[in-house]
């Protein structure tokens, strides 16, 4: 599903990756660990095209990023990539629904498709009953989740996560994990998650260490 090769990254004089390979498969669960500043959250964005490698190349199942032009860039991304960050940046003016749809609409979707998959993900995560909620009514939890449906409302190919639990309590976070988990069983849904937590980097597929801009 994803395949990268000697992915570099320099801030100026910092050389923050050193020419990482990294290969995921279809409905795995991995799980990047190591010290802050090691280099995770960079690497996190260039795999999920936000960001673009001084040296190295990046494949999404099969489409190799690097042939893609800014605007073919984008549209891949809406289209095929979930991304779950520590805040949730939902946008509090809109319901979890329309926060749940908005990248559906970008993609260009039907809004009765976008809204019919955005329910049924809510109502998958237990958030049926609270749709049409703003972003400030719901526990910290709920938003999560409500940022997990949204980034799979345009079935992502592959979910980047980067430190998803970090803002949460451990009940929530354990929820979160299981959620991951049961996504995989019914989506073969895969994922890559930047995390801290001991508990969701065991219970994963595999665990990636990143130390100096390298995976050890
Ligand atoms: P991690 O997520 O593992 O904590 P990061 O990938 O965020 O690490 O950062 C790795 C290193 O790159 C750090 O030293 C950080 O200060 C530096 N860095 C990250 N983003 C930038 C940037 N936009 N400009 C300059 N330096 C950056
Ligand atoms: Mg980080």
């Amino acid at each position: 599903m994803l395949s990268a090769t000697g992915i570099q990254k320099n801030y100026g004089q910092l050389w923050v990756l050193k020419g990482v390979d990294i290969n995921i498969a279809q409905g795995e669960i991995a799980s990047i660990v190591g010290p802050s500043g090691s280099g995770k959250s960079t690497l996190l964005h260039i795999l999920g095209t936000l960001d673009k490698p001084d040296k190295g190349q990046v494949s999404i199942n099969g489409q190799a990023i690097n042939f893609l032009n800014d605007r073919q860039v984008a549209a891949f991304r809406n289209k095929h990539i979930g991304f779950v960050f520590q805040f949730h940046h939902l946008l509090p003016e809109f319901s979890a629904l329309e926060n749940v749809c908005i990248p559906g609409w970008i993609a260009g979707r039907k809004k009765k498709e976008v809204a019919d998959r955005a329910i049924h993900l809510l109502q998958t995560l237990g958030l049926g009953d609270r749709t049409n909620n703003k972003p400030n009514e719901l526990s910290g939890g709920e938003q999560q989740r409500v940022a997990v449906a949204r980034a799979l409302i345009n079935s992502p190919k592959i979910v980047f996560a980067d430190e998803p639990t970090g803002n949460l309590d451990s009940a929530n976070a354990r929820e979160l994990h299981q959620l991951f988990f049961d996504l995989r069983k019914q989506f073969n849904q895969t994922f890559l998650i930047v995390t801290h937590n001991e508990e969701l980097a065991q219970m994963s597929d595999r665990i990636l260490h990143m130390k100096d801009g390298n995976i050890i």
